[in-house]
Formats: C-alpha cells, sequence, structure tokens
C-alpha cells in the first residue's frame, strides 16, 4: 500500500484567462498573456501546487485548426510562460463541439478527473481559476472545488 502524499493542483482556463481571448485562434504569435494571471500561476508554483491548464478547444472538430497547430500554440505559450517563472505542468484540452455532449467539454468535469487520475491530483486541495462562472465556475462547482473568476473585460 503506498501512502504517498498526493499533488495539489490549480486548473485554469487559457483564453480570457492566461492569454487575451481571440476567437479559434492558432497562430502563435496571437498570444498576448494578462500579467496578473502570471502572478497568480507564479505565486501557486510558489507554494507548490502543479499548474494544470484545462481548455475547451471545439475549434478542432470543427475543423477550423489541427492537433498540430495546436500543440504548436501550446509550446509556444509555455514557451513564453517559463520565461515569465512559471513553468506548465500539464495541458488538458476538449476537441469537442458542444452537440457531442463528450464528458470532457467544460463545465462537464472530465479534463479535471483525467489529470487528477493522471498526476496524482487531490482535488479536495485544488483550486479552479477561470474568466466564466457559466463554465470554470461551474465546473468548479460540480468538482466542489474553490474558484476564482479573473475579469479582463474591464
Ligand atoms: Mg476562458
Amino acid at each position: 500500500m503506498s501512502y504517498e502524499k498526493k499533488n495539489k493542483a490549480l486548473f485554469i482556463d487559457r483564453d480570457g484567462t492566461i492569454n487575451h481571448d481571440c476567437p479559434y485562434c492558432r497562430d502563435p504569435s496571437q498570444i498576448t498573456l494578462y500579467e496578473d494571471t502570471i502572478n497568480l500561476m507564479r505565486e501557486y508554483k510558489r507554494k507548490g501546487y502543479l499548474v494544470v491548464i484545462v481548455t475547451n478547444q471545439s475549434g478542432i472538430n470543427r475543423g477550423y485548426f489541427s492537433v498540430e497547430e495546436l500543440e504548436k500554440f501550446h509550446d509556444e505559450l509555455k514557451d513564453r510562460l517559463l520565461k515569465h517563472g512559471v513553468p506548465i505542468d500539464a495541458i488538458y484540452y476538449c476537441p469537442h463541439r458542444p452537440e457531442e455532449k463528450c464528458s470532457c467539454r467544460k463545465p462537464e468535469p472530465g479534463l479535471i478527473l483525467n489529470a487528477a487520475a493522471d498526476l496524482n491530483i487531490d482535488l479536495a486541495e485544488s483550486v479552479v481559476v477561470g474568466d466564466r462562472d457559466d463554465i470554470d465556475g461551474e465546473l468548479a462547482r460540480r468538482l466542489n472545488i474553490p474558484y476564482t473568476i479573473v475579469d479582463h473585460r474591464s
């Protein structure tokens, strides 16, 4: 039997939370980071949290961009965040369209449940940060995880 201590995680949304939202954007040159979110992520890293990005990317199954393009975008995003002192531990994305009724399109909890299983994360010790109460807030409420909604619209 293992008594290994579980990890705690910051589950954080991508578009509108870490980078300026550009609908279905796939071009890494379009990445513009929010300073306040970088600071918040750095603070969680310092406190020993894993930082896991959880993002809906239905542009994949809508045919707007490929998995390869998404991965390139994420490589650039991770590079940029690393330069700001924030190494990302993992990125989980949902490629499905709403009509597909999958179990991972936020606010469905699939992305977080998969990450928790893969990375030995204790959800009771974890937090969610996003920019949409109806998506990220609802996701957190369904899993009974504390959450913060960032406001980048004002
Ligand atoms: Mg968002």
